[in-house]
């Protein structure tokens, strides 16, 4: 028997409509790329969307075309997120840190047919041009002062080209499991993969990401993603903001120390959200200037490891609590959040600092699953290690255009990542697969090598690989970028690591250098380092 309850597909375009109904008047404040912040509502951005879906619907889009963005967290992004799904069309938002190359090649392979661009990748378009073959327009996300002379084909300001239009539209009538994301993750074998994303997972996300033991969402919450809205749904919060009413902060391109923490303070921001290297600017920001955080109350950190040191800094000197988040662009992104559970409730000083190292627990969507190789369940112990499988109504069940099949016999899903789960349900990232070190038939997480050495005063960043060894396999090597002026010796580094880990951990050599290589996601680039180690012999 079924339930006799109203059938109410979970679509992305309920989200804004009920925004602007109940939070209509709740600014939207972006940092504009042309330069001005630049402040709008709600109520406007879902006009501005209809305009655009109207727009898109007489341009000949239909249900299910791909339409590409390229572009940074403002208002306009966000109009296209709901414009573009409002028809039944897939938002495909493109990472433009991704090599030329891969960009073009990501185009191709979803065949988008409209390319939303900001004036920042002009240039870079114009020079692919000829490698997107089915892009049939490109739109420059400003308006007619601010358009650039461009040979990209029917280029035109969106701001000229939304004005020929108006809002008198209404939203596609559409199954919920209908395609309305499209994200390509950077993938290490072969092409990138594509993680196509349904309104129903969308909603289901942002409803369960936004309650309080995540991201914790209110209508008086103050939120700014610096987490970008081309990469894995800005970890829900373009979503779950409007959802709850949340003021949305949007920072654009500038996401250097001083820039974001004019935005911070100056907009009461409550919650932001970043991986560690964006705050890793803002942290060297305040320390060099002394100046102080007035209105942030929470920090979402995750993307990769958060080190403990980032954690104790914002949470001593500067009052604000930290919250490690852990997820992939295959699980909409959200896996996990490492919020206090009553059974660690009386947890303080530095037992605490050990909990908050971890990736913490899933929310109501994720279910976890630990196995060893052969696909054995292992124990919820909090110290045996392996594969962690996750599965879920937002997480992927298949890539885009690829035949292979992505679950195991359960459909769970192989996340790559290489974890302990505690009795409570806290997960803890030890590496991903290909990054732990093998030494001597054991392992040795290179997180808690790295998150160990940056709590160092003087390194600013530090990354670990494994290197050859003719004993023992592989041995880690630490390289380190160190604070300006600063030259952590090797024998420094040991004897602050030593006692704080196994000693068979430590590692074989201490390297400095002037940069880390970071992949288009601000994560430490590991098949970058060991490239430029490869002749690198242990002493
Ligand atoms: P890509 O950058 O390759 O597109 P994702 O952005 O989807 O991939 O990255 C997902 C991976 O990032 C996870 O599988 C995990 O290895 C790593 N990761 C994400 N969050 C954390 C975290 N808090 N701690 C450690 N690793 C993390």
């Amino acid at each position: 028997m079924l339930g006799l309850m109203q059938d109410w597909p979970l679509l992305i375009h309920r989200i804004i409509d009920h925004a602007a109904i109940q939070h209509g008047n709740r600014e939207v404040v972006s940092r504009s790329v042309e330069g001005p912040i630049r402040r709008t509502t709600y109520a406007k951005v879902r006009e501005k969307a209809l305009k655009l879906a109207k727009k898109l619907s007489g341009s000949g889009v239909k249900v299910g075309d791909r339409v590409a963005t390229l572009a940074w967290n403002t208002d306009r992004h966000l109009e296209l997120w709901y414009g573009i799904t409002g028809i039944g069309a897939i938002t495909h938002t493109v990472n433009p840190r991704l090599f030329p190359e891969q960009i073009a090649w990501i185009i191709d392979h979803a065949e988008d047919r409209l390319l939303f661009l900001d004036l920042t990748f002009v240039k870079l378009v114009e020079g692919i041009q000829d490698k997107l073959p089915t892009i049939e327009r490109y739109i420059i996300l400003t308006d007619r002062e601010h358009m650039p002379e461009t040979a990209l084909k029917g280029a035109v300001s969106y701001e000229d080209w939304l004005a020929e239009g108006d809002a008198d539209f209404a939203w596609a009538k559409l199954d919920e499991n209908t395609a309305a994301g499209l994200c390509y993750t950077s993938g290490t074998t072969g092409g990138p993969k594509g993680v196509l994303y349904s309104h129903r997972s969308n909603v289901l996300h942002a409803m369960a990401c936004a309650m309080p033991d995540y991201m914790g969402l209110s209508s008086r919450s103050v939120v700014m993603p610096v987490v970008p809205l081309f990469h894995a749904n800005s970890w829900s919060l373009a979503y779950s903001a409007p959802m709850t009413g949340a003021k949305l902060v949007l920072p654009g391109m500038k996401l250097d120390g001083a820039s974001l923490l004019e935005l911070l303070n100056g907009e009461g921001v409550t919650l932001t959200a970043a991986v560690p290297t964006v705050w890793l600017g803002l942290l060297q920001h305040l320390e060099a200037t002394g100046e102080k955080l007035t209105s942030l109350k929470r920090v979402v950190i995750g993307g990769s490891a958060c080190p403990r040191a980032m954690t104790e800094a914002f949470e001593k000197k500067y009052g604000v609590t930290v919250d490690h988040a852990w997820g992939m662009t295959e699980t909409s992104p959200i896996g996990s959040f490492c919020t206090i559970k009553p059974d660690y409730a009386d947890l303080e000083g530095e037992a605490l600092y050990d909990l908050k190292v971890k990736q913490g627990h899933p929310q109501f969507t994720v279910e976890f699953r630990l196995t060893d190789d052969e696909g054995k369940e292992l124990p919820w112990d909090g110290k045996t290690f392996g594969r962690l499988k996750v599965r879920g109504p937002a997480v992927a069940g298949a890539y885009y255009r690829h035949e292979q099949p992505i679950l195991d016999e359960h459909g769970f899903f192989d996340t790559g990542d290489v974890a302990t789960i505690d009795a409570h349900g806290y997960m803890q990232v030890t590496d991903r697969s290909k990054d732990v070190i093998k030494s001597g038939g054991e392992w040795i997480s290179s997180i808690e090598l790295e998150n160990l050495a940056v709590g160092h005063p003087d390194v600013a960043e530090a990354a670990v690989i494994g290197v050859a060894h003719p004993k023992w396999d592989e041995r880690p090597l630490l390289v380190i970028v160190p604070k300006p002026g600063r030259t952590p010796g090797k024998e420094e580094m040991l004897a602050f690591m030593t006692g704080k880990i196994a000693k068979w951990w430590l590692p074989d050599d201490v390297v400095l250098v002037e940069a880390i290589p970071h992949t288009a996601t601000g994560k430490i680039q590991k098949t970058a380092l060991r490239e430029m180690f490869k002749e690198y012999r242990l002493p």
